[in-house]
């Protein structure tokens, strides 16, 4: 079996129901690699990223991944800044719209399952900041 072998991704990172931290931390560095010109690499200072908990992704789990994978890459002054989104639901049934930990779809109050999610379930990159060059060499 190769190694090392990753496929292109566009805009949101992909990711199965059983996901591997790792492996969707060395996809956010190819993602900025193919955002950021090559010499400006070593400047990146913050990957910024959306988190849905329901997006089936462990935070502290993808933070400790990139940490340990991006000092070998082109990003290697690169931290990854985690922006936690709430599951929210809202019920067509009684109106009601909440929060919940567990993507749980059904309605809390009255137990429709006749609902919408609004958001939790995202995984996606929002901003990579790039440090000026005279921040960078002090
Ligand atoms: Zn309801």
């Amino acid at each position: 079996m190769r190694a090392g072998t990753f496929l292109a991704i566009i805009e949101e990172i992909k990711h199965e129901n059983t996901v591997h931290e790792l492996s969707v931390a060395q996809n956010i560095i190819d993602l900025v690699l193919r955002h950021v010109p090559a010499e400006e690499c070593g400047r990146v200072h913050a990957v910024r990223l959306k988190v849905g908990a329901a997006a089936g992704i462990v935070p502290d789990s993808l933070e400790f991944s990139f940490a340990a994978i991006a000092p070998e890459s082109p990003l290697r002054n690169a931290h990854l800044e985690i922006i936690r989104v709430p599951f929210r639901v809202r019920c067509n049934a009684c109106g009601t719209t909440e929060e919940n930990e567990l993507g749980t779809a059904l309605c809390a109050r009255c137990g429709s399952g006749d609902t919408a999610v609004l958001s939790g379930t995202e995984l996606h990159v929002t901003e990579i900041e790039i440090a000026e060059p005279a921040e960078a060499a002090s």
